[in-house]
């Protein structure tokens, strides 16, 4: 076949599709996009509205890693809006942070999260990607928890952003695990203050008394492993080995 006019678009005919057998193409094309017209989907094609609602989240990493505090903003979509498909994903994100030294790789990683989102589909995946990055200069302890890295740190600034808009599950321990770990933080905060009485004053650099003698958490990498009735369990998510 001669294409004589300039090709403005296209649509792939589906073998499963009943009118397939039919000769003029722009008719499948029209037929199939009806189909599915109601639902919105997550699609790269997707305009950007001229508001977009968003959250900013700080990031302060101790000094020796980065003296500035880094600002990442995180731009939702709502698709569907007022249907029972209602649905709100992220769009794009966005990293302020004075310090340049970050700058190259700051841009990079954005640009490029920002195209997954964009995409469509699952983008929770860029969570455990972002988490698993080390730094080989070492990681930082950031309020009793172990990052990695920084990106790591933006990985968990993601996960927590999917959680309040519903993509991800909270990692939380059941309600009689709770109870259990608020037992025995309590123990723990009692012994600790009688401690440090008697002491007058400690090495630490931890915020709770169980840290100190606590290993990590390979769930949540929060230094809140603690033997509970003869099982390592985490204080901080409730994750539990015995044995
Ligand atoms: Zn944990």
């Amino acid at each position: 076949m001669k294409i004589s006019k300039k090709i403005v678009g296209y649509a792939v005919a589906k073998p499963a599709d009943a009118n397939s057998q039919d000769k003029n193409g722009s008719d499948i094309a029209s037929k199939t996009e009806g189909t599915k017209a109601d639902v919105i989907q997550m699609h790269e094609k997707l305009e950007r509205p001229n508001k977009l609602i968003g959250s900013t989240y700080k990031l302060k990493t101790p000094d020796h890693v980065s003296e500035h505090a880094m600002y990442i903003t995180i731009n939702d979509i709502v698709l569907n809006e007022g249907t029972e498909n209602e649905l709100r994903r992220p769009f794009e994100v966005f990293i302020n942070s004075k310090n340049l030294e970050h700058y190259q790789w700051i841009v990079a990683l954005t640009l490029i999260m920002s195209a997954v989102f964009r995409k469509g589909g699952d983008i929770t995946f860029l969570v455990d990607e972002l988490r698993s990055v080390f730094d080989p200069r070492g990681g930082y302890w950031n309020k009793g928890k172990y990052m990695p890295s920084i990106i790591a740190e933006i990985g968990e600034v993601i996960e927590s952003h999917l959680i309040d808009i519903g993509m991800l599950k909270a990692l939380a321990p059941s309600d009689e695990q709770a109870k259990l770990i608020e037992e025995k933080k309590a123990e723990y905060r009692a012994k600790g203050a009688a401690d440090a009485a008697a002491q007058s004053a400690t090495t630490s650099d931890t915020d709770e008394p169980w840290m100190a003698t606590a290993s990590l958490c390979s769930k949540c990498s929060s230094k809140s492993v603690v033997l509970m009735d003869g099982c390592q369990t985490c204080m901080n998510c409730g994750d539990s080995k015995c044995g």
